[in-house]
Protein backbone atom coordinates (compact mmCIF):
# COMPACT_ATOMS: atom_id res chain seq x y z
CA UNK A 1 0.00 0.00 0.00
CA UNK A 2 1.13 3.58 -0.64
CA UNK A 3 0.22 6.96 -0.29
CA UNK A 4 0.32 10.04 -2.22
CA UNK A 5 2.74 12.79 0.16
CA UNK A 6 0.16 15.70 -0.95
CA UNK A 7 -2.98 13.85 0.13
CA UNK A 8 -4.76 16.30 2.53
CA UNK A 9 -5.03 14.58 5.77
CA UNK A 10 -2.67 12.12 5.84
CA UNK A 11 1.00 12.50 6.60
CA UNK A 12 4.03 10.92 5.74
CA UNK A 13 6.88 9.70 7.37
CA UNK A 14 8.93 12.27 5.14
CA UNK A 15 6.27 14.70 6.72
CA UNK A 16 7.23 13.93 10.37
CA UNK A 17 10.16 14.00 9.86
CA UNK A 18 10.67 17.42 8.19
CA UNK A 19 8.18 18.88 11.13
CA UNK A 20 10.96 17.45 14.09
CA UNK A 21 13.89 18.43 12.17
CA UNK A 22 12.35 22.20 12.38
CA UNK A 23 11.28 21.93 15.88
CA UNK A 24 14.89 20.62 16.37
CA UNK A 25 15.65 24.58 14.60
CA UNK A 26 13.23 26.38 15.84
CA UNK A 27 14.32 29.65 17.74
CA UNK A 28 11.76 29.65 20.44
CA UNK A 29 13.52 25.56 21.18
CA UNK A 30 16.87 27.16 21.86
CA UNK A 31 15.75 30.06 23.50
CA UNK A 32 13.71 27.15 26.11
CA UNK A 33 16.88 25.20 25.99
CA UNK A 34 18.73 27.99 27.07
CA UNK A 35 17.11 29.06 29.77
CA UNK A 36 16.43 25.79 31.29
CA UNK A 37 19.95 24.80 30.91
CA UNK A 38 21.25 28.40 32.98
CA UNK A 39 18.44 28.01 35.38
CA UNK A 40 19.00 23.91 35.95
CA UNK A 41 23.10 24.44 36.43
CA UNK A 42 22.88 27.59 38.49
CA UNK A 43 20.46 25.24 41.09
CA UNK A 44 22.69 21.98 40.59
CA UNK A 45 25.31 24.43 42.00
CA UNK A 46 23.38 26.02 44.70
CA UNK A 47 22.03 22.98 45.83
CA UNK A 48 25.64 21.88 46.13
CA UNK A 49 27.21 24.43 47.40
CA UNK A 50 23.91 24.70 50.09
CA UNK A 51 24.52 20.92 51.35
CA UNK A 52 27.80 19.52 50.41
CA UNK A 53 30.31 22.15 50.79
CA UNK A 54 27.97 23.51 54.00
CA UNK A 55 28.65 19.59 55.87
CA UNK A 56 32.14 19.40 54.55
CA UNK A 57 32.83 23.26 56.69
CA UNK A 58 30.67 22.33 59.50
CA UNK A 59 33.52 19.16 59.74
CA UNK A 60 36.14 21.24 59.56
CA UNK A 61 34.87 23.80 62.28
CA UNK A 62 34.25 20.98 64.49
CA UNK A 63 37.98 19.42 63.81
CA UNK A 64 39.83 22.79 64.22
CA UNK A 65 37.78 23.20 67.58
CA UNK A 66 38.34 19.95 69.26
CA UNK A 67 41.81 20.31 68.00
CA UNK A 68 42.08 23.50 69.99
CA UNK A 69 40.60 22.44 72.93
CA UNK A 70 42.93 19.11 72.82
CA UNK A 71 46.24 21.08 71.92
CA UNK A 72 44.70 23.09 75.61
CA UNK A 73 44.63 20.00 77.51
CA UNK A 74 48.04 18.47 76.46
CA UNK A 75 49.40 21.74 77.57
CA UNK A 76 47.88 20.97 81.03
CA UNK A 77 49.10 17.38 81.01
CA UNK A 78 52.60 18.60 80.04
CA UNK A 79 52.85 20.75 83.24
CA UNK A 80 51.89 18.04 85.59
CA UNK A 81 48.02 17.73 85.63
CA UNK A 82 48.01 14.24 85.88
CA UNK A 83 50.38 13.83 88.49
CA UNK A 84 49.43 16.47 90.54
CA UNK A 85 45.62 14.47 92.76
CA UNK A 86 43.34 17.60 92.76
CA UNK A 87 44.31 18.47 88.89
CA UNK A 88 44.32 15.78 87.67
CA UNK A 89 40.34 15.06 88.44
CA UNK A 90 39.75 18.56 87.14
CA UNK A 91 41.65 18.20 83.72
CA UNK A 92 39.76 14.57 84.11
CA UNK A 93 36.39 15.91 84.23
CA UNK A 94 36.98 18.08 81.68
CA UNK A 95 37.82 15.57 78.97
CA UNK A 96 34.62 13.65 79.77
CA UNK A 97 32.76 17.01 79.19
CA UNK A 98 34.57 18.01 76.39
CA UNK A 99 33.89 14.47 74.59
CA UNK A 100 30.25 14.89 75.86
CA UNK A 101 30.28 17.93 74.29
CA UNK A 102 31.46 16.61 70.75
CA UNK A 103 30.10 13.32 71.09
CA UNK A 104 33.55 12.11 71.35
CA UNK A 105 36.05 9.59 72.77
CA UNK A 106 38.59 10.84 74.47
CA UNK A 107 41.67 8.86 75.07
CA UNK A 108 45.19 9.52 76.84
CA UNK A 109 48.15 7.45 76.32
CA UNK A 110 52.13 7.29 77.64
CA UNK A 111 54.84 7.55 75.14
CA UNK A 112 54.05 3.42 74.44
CA UNK A 113 50.53 4.27 72.97
CA UNK A 114 49.50 2.67 76.47
CA UNK A 115 45.85 3.80 77.39
CA UNK A 116 46.21 5.89 80.75
CA UNK A 117 43.36 7.96 80.66
CA UNK A 118 39.79 6.54 78.53
CA UNK A 119 36.48 9.24 78.71
CA UNK A 120 34.80 5.93 78.25
CA UNK A 121 37.03 3.96 81.05
CA UNK A 122 36.78 1.03 79.44
CA UNK A 123 40.49 1.15 77.81
CA UNK A 124 42.80 1.87 80.58
CA UNK A 125 45.96 -0.29 80.17
CA UNK A 126 45.31 -1.83 76.70
CA UNK A 127 47.14 -0.03 73.60
CA UNK A 128 46.39 2.05 71.15
CA UNK A 129 47.03 1.04 67.83
CA UNK A 130 44.54 3.99 65.92
CA UNK A 131 47.02 5.48 62.76
CA UNK A 132 46.29 8.69 63.53
CA UNK A 133 48.15 8.08 67.12
CA UNK A 134 50.72 6.47 65.30
CA UNK A 135 51.36 8.99 63.08
CA UNK A 136 51.00 11.98 65.98
CA UNK A 137 53.58 9.91 67.97
CA UNK A 138 56.04 9.37 65.14
CA UNK A 139 55.88 12.82 64.25
CA UNK A 140 55.55 15.14 66.93
CA UNK A 141 52.62 16.99 65.40
CA UNK A 142 48.75 17.22 65.56
CA UNK A 143 46.95 14.58 62.87
CA UNK A 144 43.56 14.71 61.93
CA UNK A 145 42.12 11.56 59.82
CA UNK A 146 38.67 10.71 58.52
CA UNK A 147 37.75 7.50 59.65
CA UNK A 148 35.58 5.03 58.76
CA UNK A 149 31.86 5.70 59.57
CA UNK A 150 30.60 9.33 60.30
CA UNK A 151 34.24 10.38 61.91
CA UNK A 152 37.13 12.00 62.19
CA UNK A 153 40.20 10.36 64.33
CA UNK A 154 42.01 13.54 66.13
CA UNK A 155 45.44 12.96 67.63
CA UNK A 156 47.40 15.75 69.84
CA UNK A 157 51.25 14.69 71.23
CA UNK A 158 51.55 15.43 75.12
CA UNK A 159 55.40 16.93 75.18
CA UNK A 160 57.49 16.70 77.88
CA UNK A 161 61.03 17.80 79.25
CA UNK A 162 63.40 15.34 80.16
CA UNK A 163 66.38 15.80 83.41
CA UNK A 164 68.63 17.45 80.47
CA UNK A 165 65.70 19.96 79.81
CA UNK A 166 64.99 18.43 76.52
CA UNK A 167 61.64 18.17 74.82
CA UNK A 168 59.98 15.02 73.85
CA UNK A 169 56.44 13.26 72.97
CA UNK A 170 55.61 11.76 76.18
CA UNK A 171 52.20 10.80 75.15
CA UNK A 172 49.12 11.05 72.55
CA UNK A 173 45.60 12.82 73.45
CA UNK A 174 43.43 11.12 70.82
CA UNK A 175 39.77 11.40 70.47
CA UNK A 176 37.25 9.89 68.08
CA UNK A 177 34.80 12.62 66.51
CA UNK A 178 31.34 11.38 65.29
CA UNK A 179 30.01 13.87 62.63
CA UNK A 180 27.49 11.62 62.28
CA UNK A 181 25.32 14.52 63.65
CA UNK A 182 26.53 17.13 60.55
CA UNK A 183 25.56 14.00 58.39
CA UNK A 184 22.00 13.32 59.65
CA UNK A 185 21.66 17.30 59.56
CA UNK A 186 22.53 17.49 55.73
CA UNK A 187 20.43 14.58 54.72
CA UNK A 188 17.43 16.36 56.31
CA UNK A 189 18.65 19.67 54.76
CA UNK A 190 19.01 17.45 51.37
CA UNK A 191 15.28 16.58 51.56
CA UNK A 192 14.21 19.38 52.00
CA UNK A 193 15.86 21.17 49.57
CA UNK A 194 14.82 18.68 46.72
CA UNK A 195 11.43 19.83 47.45
CA UNK A 196 12.37 23.39 47.19
CA UNK A 197 14.86 22.37 44.11
CA UNK A 198 11.75 20.81 42.58
CA UNK A 199 9.10 23.78 43.02
CA UNK A 200 12.08 26.04 41.60
CA UNK A 201 12.49 23.77 38.96
CA UNK A 202 8.73 23.42 37.64
CA UNK A 203 8.75 27.54 38.35
CA UNK A 204 11.89 27.84 35.68
CA UNK A 205 10.36 25.53 33.44
CA UNK A 206 7.07 27.51 32.80
CA UNK A 207 9.21 30.53 32.61
CA UNK A 208 11.49 29.13 30.19
CA UNK A 209 7.96 28.58 28.00
CA UNK A 210 6.52 32.00 28.92
CA UNK A 211 10.10 33.82 28.16
CA UNK A 212 10.52 31.50 24.45
CA UNK A 213 7.17 32.36 23.67
CA UNK A 214 7.02 35.71 24.24
CA UNK A 215 10.63 36.81 22.46
CA UNK A 216 9.69 35.21 19.20
CA UNK A 217 5.82 36.50 18.87
CA UNK A 218 7.37 39.67 17.17
CA UNK A 219 8.93 37.10 14.67
CA UNK A 220 5.59 35.09 14.13
CA UNK A 221 4.08 38.33 14.00
CA UNK A 222 5.98 39.64 10.65
CA UNK A 223 6.06 35.87 9.25
CA UNK A 224 2.12 36.45 9.23
CA UNK A 225 2.18 39.97 7.89
CA UNK A 226 4.71 38.70 5.04
CA UNK A 227 1.96 35.74 4.48
CA UNK A 228 -1.00 37.93 3.97
CA UNK A 229 0.81 40.05 1.53
CA UNK A 230 -0.75 39.20 -1.39
CA UNK A 231 0.02 41.89 -4.18
CA UNK A 232 2.94 44.41 -4.57
CA UNK A 233 0.59 47.06 -4.19
CA UNK A 234 -0.40 46.50 -0.74
CA UNK A 235 0.33 48.51 1.91
CA UNK A 236 3.82 48.98 3.88
CA UNK A 237 3.69 47.33 7.04
CA UNK A 238 5.68 47.76 10.20
CA UNK A 239 6.48 45.27 13.10
CA UNK A 240 8.10 47.61 16.02
CA UNK A 241 8.03 44.50 18.75
CA UNK A 242 12.42 44.79 18.13
CA UNK A 243 14.73 46.83 16.13
CA UNK A 244 15.89 43.54 14.36
CA UNK A 245 12.16 42.94 13.09
CA UNK A 246 11.44 46.70 12.31
CA UNK A 247 15.03 46.42 9.76
CA UNK A 248 12.93 43.03 8.31
CA UNK A 249 9.97 45.02 7.46
CA UNK A 250 11.61 47.52 5.95
CA UNK A 251 14.09 45.93 4.44
CA UNK A 252 10.67 43.97 2.82
CA UNK A 253 9.30 46.86 2.09
CA UNK A 254 11.82 47.89 -0.20
CA UNK A 255 12.09 45.00 -1.77
CA UNK A 256 8.13 45.09 -2.14
CA UNK A 257 8.41 48.31 -4.28
CA UNK A 258 11.52 47.09 -5.95
CA UNK A 259 9.47 44.07 -6.87
CA UNK A 260 6.22 46.29 -8.05
CA UNK A 261 8.67 48.58 -10.30
CA UNK A 262 9.86 45.11 -11.64
CA UNK A 263 5.83 44.17 -12.27
CA UNK A 264 5.08 46.92 -13.63
CA UNK A 265 7.63 47.52 -16.31
CA UNK A 266 7.23 43.75 -17.45
CA UNK A 267 3.57 44.47 -17.45
CA UNK A 268 4.30 47.21 -19.50
CA UNK A 269 6.62 45.44 -21.70
CA UNK A 270 4.59 42.81 -22.15
CA UNK A 271 1.58 45.27 -22.93
CA UNK A 272 4.09 46.87 -25.49
CA UNK A 273 5.03 43.19 -27.05
CA UNK A 274 1.87 42.15 -27.49
CA UNK A 275 0.57 45.49 -29.37
CA UNK A 276 3.81 45.65 -31.28
CA UNK A 277 3.35 42.22 -32.47
CA UNK A 278 0.02 42.39 -33.25
CA UNK A 279 0.47 45.57 -35.45
CA UNK A 280 2.12 43.73 -38.62
CA UNK A 281 -0.60 40.58 -37.95
CA UNK A 282 -3.37 43.08 -38.74
CA UNK A 283 -1.94 44.44 -41.58
CA UNK A 284 -1.89 41.20 -43.24
CA UNK A 285 -5.08 40.36 -42.02
CA UNK A 286 -6.79 43.20 -43.87
CA UNK A 287 -4.66 43.31 -46.80
CA UNK A 288 -5.41 39.26 -47.33
CA UNK A 289 -8.97 39.52 -46.78
CA UNK A 290 -9.17 42.89 -48.78
CA UNK A 291 -7.94 40.51 -51.95
CA UNK A 292 -9.89 37.43 -50.69
CA UNK A 293 -12.86 39.81 -50.96
CA UNK A 294 -12.40 41.06 -54.53
CA UNK A 295 -13.33 38.47 -56.95
CA UNK A 296 -11.35 38.63 -60.05
CA UNK A 297 -9.18 41.22 -58.74
CA UNK A 298 -6.08 42.19 -61.66
CA UNK A 299 -2.86 40.62 -61.06
CA UNK A 300 -1.09 43.80 -60.56
CA UNK A 301 -3.41 43.92 -57.51
CA UNK A 302 -2.25 41.23 -56.18
CA UNK A 303 1.09 42.01 -56.59
CA UNK A 304 0.73 44.88 -54.90
CA UNK A 305 -0.80 43.40 -51.49
CA UNK A 306 1.17 40.95 -51.43
CA UNK A 307 4.44 43.20 -51.57
CA UNK A 308 2.63 44.91 -48.87
CA UNK A 309 2.07 41.63 -46.82
CA UNK A 310 5.73 40.48 -47.21
CA UNK A 311 6.62 44.18 -45.79
CA UNK A 312 4.68 43.38 -42.85
CA UNK A 313 6.41 39.80 -42.52
CA UNK A 314 9.77 41.75 -42.42
CA UNK A 315 8.70 44.09 -39.97
CA UNK A 316 6.90 41.25 -38.11
CA UNK A 317 10.90 39.10 -38.27
CA UNK A 318 12.26 42.29 -37.13
CA UNK A 319 10.58 43.15 -33.93
CA UNK A 320 10.93 39.16 -33.17
CA UNK A 321 14.88 39.42 -33.98
CA UNK A 322 14.87 42.77 -31.91
CA UNK A 323 13.46 41.31 -28.96
CA UNK A 324 15.62 37.82 -29.28
CA UNK A 325 18.55 40.34 -29.25
CA UNK A 326 17.18 42.33 -26.02
CA UNK A 327 16.37 39.46 -24.27
CA UNK A 328 19.78 38.39 -24.96
CA UNK A 329 21.35 41.02 -23.51
CA UNK A 330 19.48 40.86 -20.29
CA UNK A 331 21.94 37.85 -20.01
CA UNK A 332 24.35 40.67 -18.84
CA UNK A 333 28.15 40.74 -19.70
CA UNK A 334 28.00 36.71 -19.80
CA UNK A 335 26.32 37.01 -23.26
CA UNK A 336 29.63 38.87 -24.44
CA UNK A 337 32.20 37.24 -26.68
CA UNK A 338 34.68 39.65 -26.37
CA UNK A 339 38.09 39.90 -28.59
CA UNK A 340 41.06 42.42 -29.73
CA UNK A 341 39.25 43.96 -32.88
CA UNK A 342 40.45 46.67 -35.41
CA UNK A 343 37.63 49.41 -34.75
CA UNK A 344 38.03 51.42 -37.71
CA UNK A 345 37.54 48.20 -40.03
CA UNK A 346 34.87 47.21 -37.93
CA UNK A 347 33.26 50.93 -38.61
CA UNK A 348 34.12 50.76 -42.56
CA UNK A 349 32.23 47.58 -42.61
CA UNK A 350 28.72 49.16 -41.24
CA UNK A 351 28.84 51.83 -43.29
CA UNK A 352 29.49 49.55 -46.26
CA UNK A 353 26.47 47.67 -45.33
CA UNK A 354 24.59 50.74 -45.12
CA UNK A 355 25.51 51.69 -48.45
CA UNK A 356 22.32 51.22 -50.19
CA UNK A 357 20.07 52.60 -47.69
CA UNK A 358 21.75 55.56 -47.58
CA UNK A 359 22.03 55.64 -50.76
CA UNK A 360 18.27 55.26 -51.05
CA UNK A 361 17.75 58.39 -48.97
CA UNK A 362 20.12 60.81 -50.40
CA UNK A 363 22.26 60.83 -47.53
CA UNK A 364 26.11 60.54 -48.09
CA UNK A 365 28.31 58.89 -44.93
CA UNK A 366 31.17 60.10 -43.92
CA UNK A 367 34.14 58.57 -42.41
CA UNK A 368 36.63 60.16 -40.23
CA UNK A 369 39.00 58.07 -38.33
CA UNK A 370 41.90 60.44 -36.34
CA UNK A 371 43.78 57.48 -35.94
CA UNK A 372 44.24 53.45 -35.83
CA UNK A 373 41.77 51.91 -33.08
CA UNK A 374 42.08 48.25 -31.53
CA UNK A 375 39.90 47.63 -28.80
CA UNK A 376 38.03 44.75 -26.40
CA UNK A 377 34.80 44.61 -28.26
CA UNK A 378 32.33 41.79 -28.93
CA UNK A 379 32.35 42.87 -32.57
CA UNK A 380 28.72 41.26 -33.46
CA UNK A 381 26.73 43.01 -30.73
CA UNK A 382 28.89 46.32 -30.82
CA UNK A 383 28.87 46.45 -34.61
CA UNK A 384 24.89 45.69 -34.50
CA UNK A 385 24.59 48.93 -31.96
CA UNK A 386 26.49 51.35 -34.19
CA UNK A 387 24.83 49.94 -37.28
CA UNK A 388 21.37 51.10 -35.60
CA UNK A 389 22.80 54.56 -34.62
CA UNK A 390 23.91 54.95 -38.06
CA UNK A 391 21.24 53.82 -39.65
CA UNK A 392 18.75 55.89 -37.33
CA UNK A 393 20.65 58.89 -38.84
CA UNK A 394 19.93 57.75 -42.39
CA UNK A 395 16.68 57.13 -41.78
CA UNK A 396 15.74 60.46 -39.25
CA UNK A 397 17.44 62.71 -42.42
CA UNK A 398 16.43 65.02 -44.62
CA UNK A 399 17.00 64.27 -48.02
CA UNK A 400 19.55 65.42 -49.15
CA UNK A 401 21.57 64.87 -45.83
CA UNK A 402 24.61 63.92 -44.37
CA UNK A 403 25.72 61.48 -41.35
CA UNK A 404 29.27 62.40 -39.80
CA UNK A 405 31.20 59.26 -38.20
CA UNK A 406 34.11 59.75 -36.57
CA UNK A 407 36.65 57.81 -34.55
CA UNK A 408 39.16 59.05 -31.98
CA UNK A 409 40.83 57.38 -28.98
CA UNK A 410 43.48 58.12 -26.07
CA UNK A 411 45.47 55.52 -24.22
CA UNK A 412 42.04 54.35 -22.24
CA UNK A 413 39.00 54.71 -24.42
CA UNK A 414 37.88 54.96 -28.04
CA UNK A 415 34.82 57.45 -29.03
CA UNK A 416 32.49 57.24 -31.98
CA UNK A 417 30.53 60.42 -33.15
CA UNK A 418 27.41 59.51 -35.26
CA UNK A 419 26.07 63.00 -36.23
CA UNK A 420 23.21 64.03 -38.55
CA UNK A 421 21.72 66.43 -40.03
CA UNK A 422 18.68 65.37 -39.65
CA UNK A 423 15.30 66.19 -37.81
CA UNK A 424 16.33 66.35 -34.74
CA UNK A 425 14.64 64.98 -30.93
CA UNK A 426 12.82 67.29 -28.66
CA UNK A 427 14.20 67.78 -26.20
CA UNK A 428 11.83 66.36 -23.93
CA UNK A 429 12.12 63.37 -25.48
CA UNK A 430 15.72 62.81 -25.57
CA UNK A 431 15.39 61.19 -22.27
CA UNK A 432 12.93 58.74 -23.45
CA UNK A 433 14.26 57.33 -26.62
CA UNK A 434 16.32 54.82 -24.96
CA UNK A 435 13.05 53.28 -23.48
CA UNK A 436 12.08 50.00 -24.87
CA UNK A 437 9.87 50.67 -28.13
CA UNK A 438 9.66 53.74 -27.86
CA UNK A 439 9.37 56.56 -30.69
CA UNK A 440 9.14 59.71 -30.95
CA UNK A 441 7.29 60.06 -34.00
CA UNK A 442 5.12 56.91 -34.25
CA UNK A 443 3.53 57.10 -37.13
CA UNK A 444 6.77 58.46 -39.08
CA UNK A 445 8.66 55.87 -37.27
CA UNK A 446 6.37 52.86 -38.68
CA UNK A 447 6.50 54.19 -41.53
CA UNK A 448 10.54 54.01 -41.62
CA UNK A 449 10.17 50.60 -40.39
CA UNK A 450 11.43 51.75 -36.90
CA UNK A 451 10.85 49.09 -33.60
CA UNK A 452 11.19 51.54 -31.31
CA UNK A 453 14.32 49.03 -29.34
CA UNK A 454 16.93 49.68 -31.59
CA UNK A 455 18.62 52.21 -28.78
CA UNK A 456 17.26 50.39 -25.81
CA UNK A 457 19.38 47.20 -27.15
CA UNK A 458 22.36 49.66 -28.39
CA UNK A 459 22.36 51.47 -25.29
CA UNK A 460 22.60 48.18 -23.16
CA UNK A 461 25.07 46.89 -25.04
CA UNK A 462 27.04 49.92 -24.54
CA UNK A 463 26.55 49.36 -21.09
CA UNK A 464 28.02 45.79 -21.19
CA UNK A 465 31.14 46.73 -22.64
CA UNK A 466 31.60 49.51 -19.69
CA UNK A 467 30.78 51.98 -22.34
CA UNK A 468 28.95 55.45 -21.92
CA UNK A 469 26.33 56.76 -24.88
CA UNK A 470 25.07 60.47 -25.02
CA UNK A 471 23.12 62.40 -27.43
CA UNK A 472 22.51 65.73 -28.10
CA UNK A 473 19.79 67.41 -30.61
CA UNK A 474 18.66 69.97 -32.23
CA UNK A 475 15.70 70.35 -33.63
CA UNK A 476 15.56 70.21 -37.67
CA UNK A 477 19.39 70.53 -37.83
CA UNK A 478 20.77 67.25 -36.64
CA UNK A 479 21.56 64.99 -33.74
CA UNK A 480 24.86 64.01 -31.89
CA UNK A 481 25.29 60.43 -30.19
CA UNK A 482 28.71 60.05 -28.71
CA UNK A 483 29.88 56.78 -28.04
CA UNK A 484 32.74 56.25 -25.06
CA UNK A 485 34.63 52.51 -24.60
CA UNK A 486 37.20 51.15 -22.71
CA UNK A 487 39.98 50.05 -25.05
CA UNK A 488 40.89 47.48 -22.93
CA UNK A 489 37.75 45.47 -21.56
CA UNK A 490 38.44 44.19 -17.67
CA UNK A 491 35.37 41.85 -16.76
CA UNK A 492 33.87 41.57 -13.29
CA UNK A 493 34.63 38.93 -10.99
CA UNK A 494 31.23 37.31 -11.04
CA UNK A 495 31.25 37.08 -14.85
CA UNK A 496 34.40 35.71 -15.52
CA UNK A 497 34.02 32.99 -12.82
CA UNK A 498 30.58 32.50 -14.48
CA UNK A 499 32.40 31.95 -17.69
CA UNK A 500 34.75 29.65 -15.96
CA UNK A 501 32.43 27.34 -14.30
CA UNK A 502 30.27 27.65 -17.70
CA UNK A 503 33.32 26.35 -19.39
CA UNK A 504 33.88 23.57 -16.71
CA UNK A 505 30.31 22.31 -17.11
CA UNK A 506 30.61 22.17 -20.79
CA UNK A 507 34.01 20.21 -20.71
P1 LIG B 1 13.38 52.86 -34.17
O1 LIG B 1 13.43 51.43 -34.56
O2 LIG B 1 12.01 53.41 -34.11
O3 LIG B 1 14.35 53.69 -34.92
P2 LIG B 1 15.14 53.37 -31.97
O4 LIG B 1 15.12 52.80 -30.62
O5 LIG B 1 16.34 53.17 -32.79
O6 LIG B 1 13.83 52.84 -32.66
O7 LIG B 1 14.88 54.91 -31.81
C1 LIG B 1 13.86 55.39 -30.98
C2 LIG B 1 13.31 56.68 -31.48
O8 LIG B 1 14.27 57.74 -31.30
C3 LIG B 1 13.02 56.69 -32.96
O9 LIG B 1 11.73 56.19 -33.19
C4 LIG B 1 13.15 58.14 -33.33
O10 LIG B 1 11.93 58.79 -33.07
C5 LIG B 1 14.20 58.66 -32.35
N1 LIG B 1 15.53 58.75 -33.00
C6 LIG B 1 16.53 57.87 -32.92
N2 LIG B 1 17.62 58.28 -33.60
C7 LIG B 1 17.32 59.48 -34.11
C8 LIG B 1 18.02 60.45 -34.91
N3 LIG B 1 19.28 60.24 -35.33
N4 LIG B 1 17.36 61.57 -35.25
C9 LIG B 1 16.12 61.79 -34.86
N5 LIG B 1 15.39 60.94 -34.10
C10 LIG B 1 15.97 59.80 -33.73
Amino acid sequence: MFRLSGEPGISTKADEKLKKHRLIRSFRLRIFLIIMAVGLISLAIMRHSLLYDGSRVTVDNMTSEMLGRMRILSDRISEGAFSDESKSNIIRSDMQTIGDIYESRIVVTDSDLRVVYDSYGTAVGEFLGAKAALNCLRHGNPVSFPAAGESVQLAVPVKVTDAENHSQVGGVIFAHLSTEGVSILAEEKGRRSSIIFLLMGVFLTAFAVFVSVLLVRPFERITKEIRQVASFEDEDFVESGYMETEEIAEAFNEMKSRMKMLDDSRKEFVGNVSHELKTPMASIKVLADSINMQQGAPIEMYQDFMHDISDEIDRENKIISDLLALVNMDKGASALNIENKDVNIMLEGIIKRLGPLAKKNEVDIVFESVRQVNADVDEMKLGSAFMNLIENGIKYNKRPGVVRVKLDADHRFFTVEISDTGIGIPEEERLHIFERFYRVDKSHSREIGGTGLGLSIARRTILLHKGTIKVESIVDEGTVFTVRIPVVYIADESTSNKKKNNGRRKA
